[in-house]
């Protein structure tokens, strides 16, 4: 019996002691961890770094090796707290523009040293940006072109307002832009081109451009009296049985909540465009076609003498006679035949570098997604489908993805002076 004691108090006393071991061993000899260190493999003029390391981690030094010198960039005794963020100036620890190494020194109760290592680039220089081309004037719901140099590989955004928008590299060292003004842009907003190298400098310089006013109509439009013609093209877009006492609450939801949804795909479809041009002069306006309503237009709808709703138009609806033929207002590539909501049969046609034209309310297509069109080719039939009373096209630019007023890319002097002049 005692015998057996004796060993049950060996086999505890051993157990504890490999608890205690171990735990010795995790303290002081389990590798630490970091985590983000990545981030400093790339090294503009100043850059947050953020980082953190495993809990038996007591300090952190990071050193840069440069042309044989050992540059200090920081250093933390850390307490219970293991994320690292300093900004980061390499101009004032005295590092050169080049390549370097990052040696990240983790240290374990002040006793235990790990080391990492890492490639690095640092580049404090921001990309030279110069304006070799950018047009007189824009205006709200229009569209303009630039055409502009770097000294650096850069990704090149051209910021009007809130939105911003890419550019198509000509080479290396050029780039073309052509940039919608969204309608809703302020007049006087200054268009600015910000660029951004590969290490994450950036720089930013004015165009000279100013967003010019264009007078948008503003219409009333009362309901009173067309409810169940209304309620019908509603049943037919919303595939359900509408009464007649939710009129009102049928057509808000309609006119904002559907209307946003397809304003939304669309704008989404019309950002597949390729980097290349595949349109050539001005675009075609429907053929013997009369206006009926403008791009851009405010559209507010009153009902038994109150305000219910409003829209905008973007836009233009031109009515032909019934059942017309309607051409692709320019050469391109189709990207989407399909059913939208309000805009009923719809067909979209690419004309590269961002430009997309669109067909709504049409009884059918004649072409199919994926092919290629010729300017003038018949592309579908007018009718009156979606959110339509009458047999007319809705014909709309999108430029990024932003509807402009097509008005200007009917105009062939408008092109030849503000968009040509970039190629
Ligand atoms: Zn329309």
């Amino acid at each position: 019996m005692k015998e057996l004691i004796k060993k049950l108090r060996l086999a505890v006393f051993l157990l504890l002691g490999l608890i205690i071991l171990f735990s010795l061993y995790l303290a002081f000899f389990s590798k630490p961890e970091i985590y983000g260190l990545d981030s400093l493999s790339k090294l503009p003029r100043t850059k947050e770094i953020k980082l953190s390391v495993s809990d038996n981690v007591s300090s952190i030094k990071v050193d840069i090796l440069q042309n044989g010198k050992r540059l200090n960039l920081f250093y933390r005794e850390l307490g219970k707290d293991k994320n690292v963020n300093f900004t980061l100036k390499p101009q004032d620890h005295g590092v050169k523009d080049g390549k370097a190494k990052i040696v990240v020194q983790l240290k374990r109760w002040n006793l235990l040293t790990s080391v990492f290592e890492l490639d690095t680039v640092v580049d404090t220089q921001p990309p030279r940006v110069n304006i070799i081309q950018a047009p007189y004037a824009v205006y709200q719901g229009g569209a303009g072109a630039i055409r502009l140099s770097v000294s650096e590989p850069v990704e090149i955004r051209v910021r009007v307002g809130e939105q911003s928008f890419k550019a198509f590299k000509v080479n290396d060292k050029v780039f073309i832009s052509i940039f919608p003004v969204p309608a809703d842009t302020p007049p006087n907003t200054y268009v600015w081109v910000f660029a951004k190298d590969e290490v994450g400098n950036e720089s930013r310089v004015g165009t000279g451009i100013r967003v010019r006013e264009f007078k948008f109509k503003t219409y009333t439009i009362n309901l009173d009296g067309r409810e169940l013609k209304i309620l019908r093209k509603i049943e037919e877009i919303l595939g359900e049985k509408v009464s007649p006492e939710g009129f009102v609450e049928a057509f808000k939801r309609i006119n904002e909540d559907i209307r946003y949804k397809n304003e939304k795909r669309i704008r989404e479809l019309a950002l597949k465009s390729e980097a290349k041009k595949l349109w050539a002069g001005k675009f075609l306006q429907l053929k013997n076609s009369k206006v009926i309503s403008l791009f851009g237009e405010k559209r507010n709808y009153r009902y038994k003498g109150k305000f219910i709703s409003s829209s905008r138009h973007w836009g233009y609806d031109l009515a032909s006679v019934k059942n017309a033929p309607v051409e692709a207002s320019n050469s391109g590539k189709v990207i989407f035949t399909g059913y939208i909501g309000i805009y009923g049969n719809v067909v979209m046609i690419d004309h590269g570098l961002g430009i997309v034209s669109l067909y709504a309310h049409l009884a059918e297509y004649r072409v199919k997604e994926g092919d290629e069109v010729k300017k003038g080719q018949i592309i579908g039939i007018t009718d009156a489908t979606g959110l339509a009373f009458g047999d007319h096209l809705h014909f709309g630019l999108l430029v990024q993805g932003v509807e402009v007023n097509p008005i200007e890319w009917w105009d062939g002097k408008w092109i030849e002076r503000n968009i040509q002049t970039v190629f």
